[in-house]
């Protein structure tokens, strides 16, 4: 009989590679265990608001484990709880002032979904239960989630055990849907969401889900001035909830604090994440306009989802002690303002390349399409794997930023994504164009560019 195979040190870690390990941060730079400087161009994956080691996130944070870590959400409410609600509220608007918190983005836009579903079993329309989203697009990794994403190749593994889904046009002025003019986009687009209900039959829809400024899958890629506005008209003829996914493009990323507000348009639910609590604890939230919570809570009395962690009292202390620094330091105007010169800069150092399609985005979420011809608009071969060569030299040369790309959903295109600290010095920003732009010209010179 052979020995079972020794297993002691098969222990691994998730994506367990060559990686350095991080040390420790400061500002918005971190340093991996050998000492070396990484200075963080994108917050991760648009995470770092306030960059890293902030002292007083850190005290907040410590204050209120002396404390107490948690109270469990069905046994006690929480000053840092009640804080961020109303916190959150204020900074979203209107009406969207009731709210979920949770771990993540991903769970945040799970719960996001889960409202829906119940304000229209609450109001007997039992038999919406269709989502509607878009190519190129990122809404998380757990079932629900991933089911409303336009990225195949990650949904593909899952086929047969995800809820049902279609997917529109990516929204997309640089390159607009075959035979659509650019300036044609967004009533393009808003006919084609209507031309879905209406095929479905809007007695089967519970909602429409969006990123007002796509993220992973697309960029940073905004809609036309308009889109947003003729889809808010599309969803309310036919009862279809308008679902935002401010994951990554909310919480003063774009420069508003809800990206949505910039297009002057109320979603009914919202979720928001990474910048929440500046990645200082995990914490997500899902928002609710009251007129979702009108029916909803009369049927039910409250949000039928949450998890144990709901409402984590110490990642709460850290949403407040984040939210207070942004409103305290005007962070979100800060971030227009330099996000519209650093966007420049880019186009100036960078625009002419001939590699260089497009450079787009708002506030500090900026993002560069790479092209193989520029006139053509022509992606470069995914065999190439741009984004990964751009990501590993960025890497080598000391910056964070984030390169998305290869073929999501059948589309080809290579971008980076650029998302500072809000917090970041002039100095920095500089030095992350002068960096992106050294590593550039190191991964193209060998491909003859
Ligand atoms: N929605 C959007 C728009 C995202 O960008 C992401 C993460 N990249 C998610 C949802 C999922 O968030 P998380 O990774 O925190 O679960």
């Amino acid at each position: 009989m052979s020995k079972p195979a020794k297993a002691a040190s098969a222990a691994t870690h998730f994506g367990e590679g060559a990686l350095p390990k991080i040390a420790w941060g400061k500002g918005s730079c971190v340093y991996d265990t050998t000492g070396k400087r990484y200075l963080d161009g994108s917050g991760g994956p648009a995470v770092f608001c306030l960059g890293h080691g902030n002292e007083e996130v850190n005290d907040a944070i410590k204050a209120q484990l002396d404390r107490v870590a948690h109270g469990y959400r069905y046994a006690f409410t929480s000053d840092p709880l009640e804080e961020l609600t109303e916190i959150v509220a204020g900074n979203s608007g209107g009406g969207l002032n009731r709210m979920v918190f949770v771990s993540g983005g991903s769970e945040a836009v799970e719960s996001c979904l889960k409202l829906a579903l119940q304000y229209h079993s609450a109001r007997g329309e039992t038999t919406r239960r269709r989502f509607i989203s878009r190519q190129r697009s990122w809404h998380g990794n757990t079932l629900g989630a991933l089911a409303i994403s336009g990225f195949r190749d990650r949904r593909l593994p899952f086929e047969g055990a995800l809820t049902e889904a279609s997917f529109l046009s990516t929204v997309n002025e640089y390159r607009p849907p075959k035979g659509v003019k650019p300036e044609d986009v967004a009533t393009y687009c808003a006919d084609e969401l209507e031309r879905e209900i209406l095929r479905q039959g809007p007695e089967h829809i519970a909602a429409f889900v969006f990123e007002p400024v796509v993220g992973a899958a697309g960029g940073a890629l905004p809609a036309p001035a308009s889109y947003a506005k003729r889809i808010r008209e599309v969803c309310d003829r036919y009862g279809v909830l308008m679902i935002a996914d401010e994951v990554m493009c909310g919480a003063g990323r774009c420069g508003t604090w809800r990206a949505l507000e910039h297009d002057g348009v109320e979603p009914d639910i919202m979720s928001v994440a990474k910048g929440l609590a500046g990645g200082y604890m995990p914490l997500g939230v899902a928002v609710y306009h009251e007129r979702v919570a009108g029916p909803l809570l009369e049927r039910y009395g409250a949000p039928l989802t949450g998890h144990t962690f709901t409402g984590h009292t110490a990642a709460c202390a850290a949403g407040v002690a984040v939210q207070k620094i942004v409103a305290r330091d005007r962070l979100v105007a800060r971030v227009a303002r330099e996000g519209a010169k650093l966007k420049q800069v880019l186009q100036d150092r960078l625009g002419s390349r001939d590699y260089v399609g497009n450079i787009r985005g708002r506030g500090f979420f900026l993002g560069i399409e790479l092209v193989a011809d520029k006139a053509t608009k022509e992606p470069f071969d995914p065999a190439l794997q741009l984004n990964i060569k751009v990501r590993d030299r960025t890497f080598a040369n000391g910056l964070i930023c984030y390169p998305t790309g290869g073929n999501v959903d059948g589309i080809r295109g290579d971008q980076i994504i650029l998302a500072p600290p809000y917090n970041a010095t002039e100095s920095e920003l500089a030095e992350i164009v002068d960096l992106l732009e050294r590593s550039l010209t190191e991964v193209m010179t060998p491909l003859g560019r």
